[in-house]
């Protein structure tokens, strides 16, 4: 990512490829320079994202086979260690330990950890993962597999305590923060305390809204609007402090 980084929006996680044109979605992302990355729940998908984001400028992909698919797609695993040589970015990756999802736990933690494996053996790769009602079972993985020089990992949509916030911060992790995750007093309270330095946006669109329509990388503001809020800055200075640790963590 370039030196323009300075002065675009940042939209660390969404799923551009679930929206009814994907292509559209890509150009809208290009055109409004949001550095956007576009994750995928199974491997199946990543041929077709790494097709069309090989020559954006804004838009990269990630490879990912997520928490809640992998009760039905455990065999994809061997899928995902192929093409993981093609893709600097790896996800949605993760253990969900919801009530839906909790079946599959055991299978989750397997394919979790040899992703982490596999990442600390390639290095460089950047992670973004899901932690629903498992953070401290996904630090204990990370802090196990994945040596903070082999790769960095970025939590998104974090919903663990302050605890294991400073916990994962020490394990060198960041956050990426959506809109909706400012809704509760809890998440305010939480996002007001994480390290500066340590924060991205991102919307998780489609599974986020805004004014009954799906969320856009073009609506990360929404994020950034609600941080400044809670942190008593200027929103351009959140944005610029995004920005810079985009830059950071891509150097
Ligand atoms: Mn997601």
């Amino acid at each position: 990512m370039s030196d323009d980084v300075l002065s675009s929006g940042v939209d660390f996680h969404c799923h551009l490829d679930l929206y009814p044109d994907f292509e559209a979605a890509i150009a809208k992302a290009e055109a409004a320079r949001i550095y956007t990355l576009t994750v995928t729940t199974t491997p199946k998908a990543w041929p077709r994202n790494h097709e069309l984001t090989h020559g954006t400028r804004y838009v990269r992909a990630a490879l990912g086979l997520h928490p809640q698919l992998v009760a039905e797609r455990a065999d994809e695993l061997a899928l995902w260690e192929h093409h993981l040589p093609e893709a600097r970015y790896v996800g949605e990756v993760g253990l969900d330990a919801g009530p839906r999802f909790y079946k599959s736990l055991d299978a989750q933690k397997q394919i979790f950890s040899t992703v982490l494996e596999r990442c600390a053996e390639a290095g460089g790769k950047v992670l973004t993962v899901h932690s629903v009602r498992s953070v401290s079972m996904v630090l204990d993985m990370i802090e196990r597999h994945l040596p903070q020089d082999r790769g960095i990992v970025v939590l998104h949509w974090f919903t663990g305590t302050k605890v294991e916030a400073q916990r994962a911060a020490a394990l060198g992790c960041y956050f990426s923060i959506n809109a909706e995750m400012m809704r509760s007093d809890r998440g305010r309270a939480l996002v007001a305390e994480l390290p500066i330095n340590r924060l991205l946006t991102e919307t998780d669109g489609p599974f986020t809204q805004i004014d009954g329509r799906p969320t856009e990388p073009t609506d990360t503001r929404k994020a950034i609007d609600a941080i400044a809020c809670v942190r008593n800055l200027a929103a351009d200075a959140i944005g610029k402090a995004v920005r810079a640790n985009l830059q950071t963590l891509l150097r």
